[in-house]
This record gives C-alpha cells, structure tokens and sequence, in this order.
C-alpha cells in the first residue's frame, strides 16, 4: 500500500508519489497534474471537485466554494446552497476527489499520506488539516511546511551539493511563506519562517476588480455575484496573461445595456500590486532577521502561482539587485517535495541518508499572572519561534494564594506581550495540595511535535498528572461531533457520473453561456444541446467526435471572448468547412 504526498493547495492541489528512484506527480482523470481546490454542489446533492466545478464558481456562485483553505482553524461556515460546511469539511471533499483519483491511477489502495501546509499555518490550522484528511479516510503519516518540501526536492535535484544558504519564497493563491534554509552535502536545515496566512494571488485579483469598479463607477458591493465571479476570472486571467506577454488586456463586464470595461497592463498591474508587494517585503526581512547566522544568501527559490507574476519578479529583482530564476516547475515544486518525503516515510533505500530539519514558526507559551488582581496576563514563552522542531522545553510555575486548590494553565501561540494579543489554543487543569502561595507549583512540559503540532502536560507537586494534545476544542479525537462529521462527509459522493471530462466541457459551456448574450448565447446553447444529445444516444465514436467538435468550439469562443469582447460576434463561422487544425 503506497503513501502519496499531497499538497494541498488554496488554489489547487497536487499529489505525488515516489517510485521507480523518483518523485512522480500523480494525474487526475482528465490527465492534469492540478486540481483545482473548488467545490460545488449538484442539484442531486452530489460534489464536483476540480476544473469542472471551477466553471460553476461562475454559474452556480451560490453553491460553489473555493479559496477555502485560508479559513481553515476558524469557526467560519461556507455555505454550498442550502447547506453550510466547516473549512475543514470542505478541504475533506477536494483530499476524496485526489484519493479517488490517486487509486485510480496507481490501481492501488491508498490510505496514507503526507501533506504539506504553509509553513505560518498555526496550530488550529494544522489540526484542521489533519481533520480533514481524518474525514477523507485518510491517514497523516506527516504535515510538512511547504516551503520546506520545495527545498527537500529542490535540493535533492541538484547536482552539485556543496554548502549554501537559500532563500525559499512560496507565493500562491491565499499564502506567503518564507524560509531561509542551509544545505551541507545531504543536510537540509531549514532556519527561520515567516509568513502570512492571508496574502497571495487572490489579493492581486481582488485588487483589480476593485480598481474596475472604482474606473467604472460601480460598487463592488452592489455587483450579483454572477457579475462578481465574472470579474474575479477575468482579472485572474488578465493578470496571468501578463506575465506571458507585454500587451494590455481588457476586463469586461455588461450590466444591463451597459458595457464596462478596462485594459490591464504590467504598469498599472505593479501599481495595483504595491500595498501587497510592500506586505511581501515586510515578511521576507522578518525571515532574514530571524535565522540564527549571517551570510549571504546564495540563491532565491521561487514557489507558487503567484511568484509567477512578472511585475513580482520586477520587485524583487529591485529588492535584491539580482532577478530570481523562474523555474520550470515553480508551481509542482511542492508536490514533488512532498512526495519525496512520502519516500522518506516509505524509507525508500536511495533517500535514507537525506536528513531535514525545520523549526516553529511562532513562538509558545502560557499566560502568568504577577498577582491576585491581575487582569491582563502576560507571557511565559516555554518555546521561542524558530526553535529546532521536534522541541521540548518545562518550566514551574506556582501558586498565587494561600492554599489554592488547582492550577490552571491557558496556552497560546503567538508573538505577542499580553496572552491576549495572542491566539488561544487551550487550557489545562492541575490539582495542587493545600498550603501557602507560592509554595506549591506544577511543572508545565510543551513538546512541539515534528507536524508543527504542540503537546503540553503538567504534573504537580501533589503529583495530579494531566496532559493533552493541544487541538481547538471542536476536534478532540472522539468525541460525537467528530462522528457526526465523519458520517455527513461519507454520505456525500463524489459527482463522478461518466466521463469527467464530459462534465468538465458541460461546465465550461455553461459558463460561457452566461457570459454572453443575445445571438451568441443561442449558438452555445445549440452546442450544449448537440452535447447532450450525443451523451444520451450517440456511440462511442460519435461521441469521441463531439468531444472533439466541443473542445475546438468552446477553446474558439474562450480566445475571441478574451482577446477582444467586441469582436465575439466573429467567432461562430456559419461557413466553417469543419476542418480541424490537428
Ligand atoms: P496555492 O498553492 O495557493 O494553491 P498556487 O501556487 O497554485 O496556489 O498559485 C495559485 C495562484 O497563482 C493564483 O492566485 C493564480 O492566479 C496565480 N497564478 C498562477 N499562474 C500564474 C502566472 N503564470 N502568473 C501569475 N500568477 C499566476
Ligand atoms: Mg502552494
């Protein structure tokens, strides 16, 4: 039975897994490496997962949910239709869609797997992490940061292993992480985090539809989120055009007769990017404060979507004063790191002498209290940021007042003076026997595990024990509401009738057909019904042939819908002799 590596993405996720001496990406049923991380609910209270559903963000933005990972550890619900879901419910539904996929194309049981996380994901984050994986019936043989998979396969690939300090740079759809890692011939020591949970290509997006907005007098506020889904795609794909060629891009929306519009280009892309550029820098001097040894950095890895982006290379290129090699496989570098250490975990023979360290992004402690009166704690840290994981560390701590019955201790993450600036991640209660403040004490032990997931126990001086693994209270393992989400995710199934790729080009379709009007809309929707109809009667050849005939009509209509809406009219040649350019 394989372990995969899985890289669960806020965008898209990817998984991997190592055989045959290397990390192999493992293709989904339409033969792609990404899937998308968006999910949508089907009139039949089925889920779409991947590409597919990405189309109904557009034309179900009701019942369609994506960019979810950056809620994870919350409270927040997301609501597909009727039904609400937990963050972690959600990213449950995408972990099934790659299983399902993974077995199929391996042809073998999987139930094991390591997954990455941004590094700055905090404690809540990653136990929700390991929930949804739980609820996907899987289980984590190790939560890895991401950036530090990306050094692990990064290093390993290279030839030459002599001694360097890098910088990693993980900008994706919802995250920024940064580390600086140390490489000595097989030793990768990863020395300083930083990071922002809430900071990636979605911000960049968000930032040109407000600018839409604001040119043509519209209120984002007031848009239908059909309008809204619609903007946000076309940004995002403005934006990525950008960075493949230097030529304005136009952003269009029709609103009741009216035709709103604006041209993107790489100036005004940059000007809109500052604030969150300013953001980036602020983050990587933070990461570069915090390692433990000067030096020079010898080279600046770039991970992610979003690192992509040529105004961002600009920036850093002005940051440095040396532009950063765009590598080929920027966005599968996570993956294939992950996938790495799912050999690691094989104990595949070639990776045995590869050795990794990595450290914790934040720092851990408890709150004390000077006095009786005090009301606003402040911190005991048991744990600095960036201490080497795994760490342990125990500190005493003693009563306030004469013959106190109990201790009790709150612990927090977080950088922060007073607990309270800080995030709460839970209590614990330790008897004490009676006498005078002060005299009596309980030992506190914090172990941060190698997930980057922290236990703490304490033990009195009367010798009351207790000790726990620190997870948001909602996800004590076994308790009934755990069950109860266990049982509600196996009862939905995967929208997988026939053909994903069918379903795949319904949607696509379907999405252009809300993005038109009048004529033009009528001809998508002969092609839809053409569809349909060859679904239900046609063979096997003649539906092969509508694939075909479908993908070359709609690839039509996305370049004229994108290259210049004005001239959409021009796409549907009723002449067309039928040939085909393959
Ligand atoms: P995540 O790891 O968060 O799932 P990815 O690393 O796949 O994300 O990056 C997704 C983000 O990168 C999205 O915001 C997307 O718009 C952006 N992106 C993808 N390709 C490019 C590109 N070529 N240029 C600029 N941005 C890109
Ligand atoms: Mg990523």
């Amino acid at each position: 039975m394989a372990i995969i590596g899985i890289d669960l993405g806020t965008t898209n996720s990817l998984a991997c897994i190592y055989r045959n001496g290397r990390a192999e990406l493992i293709p989904n049923e339409l033969g792609e490496y990404k899937t998308n991380s968006v999910v949508s609910m089907m009139e039949d209270g089925s889920v779409l997962v991947g590409a597919a559903a990405k189309e109904r963000l557009i034309t179900h933005p009701e019942s369609t949910a994506a960019s979810f990972k950056v809620w994870m550890g919350t409270e927040r619900l997301i609501s597909l239709g009727k039904k609400h879901f937990k963050p972690e419910e959600l990213s449950s539904l995408v972990l099934k869609q790659i299983l399902q996929d993974a077995r199929q194309y391996l042809g073998e049981p999987v139930e094991e797997a390591v997954i990455s996380v941004p590094a700055y994901f905090n404690d809540n984050q990653r136990c929700a992490t390991k929930l949804a994986a739980q609820l996907a019936g899987l289980t984590v043989k190790r939560l890895i940061n991401e950036p530090s998979a990306a050094a692990l396969y990064y290093r390993h690939s290279m030839q030459e292993q002599g001694d360097s300090q890098m910088m990693v740079i993980d900008f994706g759809g919802g995250t920024l992480d940064v580390s600086i890692v140390e490489c000595f011939e097989n030793i990768i020591e990863i020395t300083a985090i930083a990071g922002d949970n809430h900071l990636g290509g979605n911000d960049i997006d968000r930032a040109i539809v407000a600018y839409f907005c604001e040119q043509n007098g519209l209120s984002m506020e007031k848009l239908d989120s059909y309008a809204l889904s619609s903007l946000y795609r076309q940004a995002e794909e403005a934006k990525i055009a950008l960075s493949q060629r230097d030529a304005g891009v136009s952003v269009v929306l029709m609103q009741a007769d009216n035709r709103y519009s604006m041209t993107l280009t790489n100036a005004l892309l940059r000007q809109l990017c500052e604030p969150i550029f300013r953001k980036v820098r602020t983050v990587i001097s933070r990461a570069m404060k915090d390692r433990p040894r000067e030096g020079k950095i010898n080279e600046v890895i770039l991970v992610g979507g979003s690192a992509q982006l040529t105004v961002f290379c600009d920036y850093l290129e002005e940051l440095f004063g040396r532009r950063p090699a765009i590598r080929e496989n920027t966005d599968e570098m996570v993956a294939l790191g992950v996938g790495l250490c799912a050999g690691i975990k094989e104990r595949a023979e070639d990776l045995q002498d590869l050795v990794m360290t990595d450290v914790c992004p934040f720092s851990l402690g408890v709150a004390t209290y000077n006095d009786t009166k005090d009301k606003n704690p402040h911190m005991a840290f048991l744990i600095q940021r960036s201490s080497m994981l795994p760490a342990s560390h125990q500190d005493n701590f003693y009563t306030l007042f004469n013959n106190q019955q109990k201790l009790r201790f709150e612990i927090y993450q977080g950088e922060g003076y007073h607990a309270s600036d800080n995030l709460k991640l839970g209590e614990l209660e330790v008897r004490v026997p009676p006498g005078m403040a002060g005299q009596q004490y309980a030992t506190v032990t914090f172990t941060y595990d190698i997930d980057g997931i922290l236990h703490v126990s304490a033990r009195s001086s009367g010798g009351d024990y207790r000790e726990r693994m620190i997870l948001n209270s909602r996800f004590q393992p076994g308790d009934a509401a755990l069950q109860q989400a266990h049982e509600r995710i196996s009862q939905i199934q995967l929208a997988a009738r026939g053909n994903q790729e069918d379903q795949l080009l319904l949607e696509t379709a379907m999405r252009l057909y809300t993005q038109m009007t009048g004529n033009e809309r009528e001809r998508v929707a002969e092609l839809i019904r053409y569809f349909e109809q060859n679904r239900q009667n046609g063979g096997l050849i003649q539906m092969e042939k509508a694939r075909h005939e479908m993908r070359k009509q709609l690839a039509a209509i996305e370049i004229y819908l994108y290259a210049d809406p004005l001239a959409m009219k021009f796409w549907w040649d009723d002449d067309d002799d039928g040939e085909d350019d393959e």
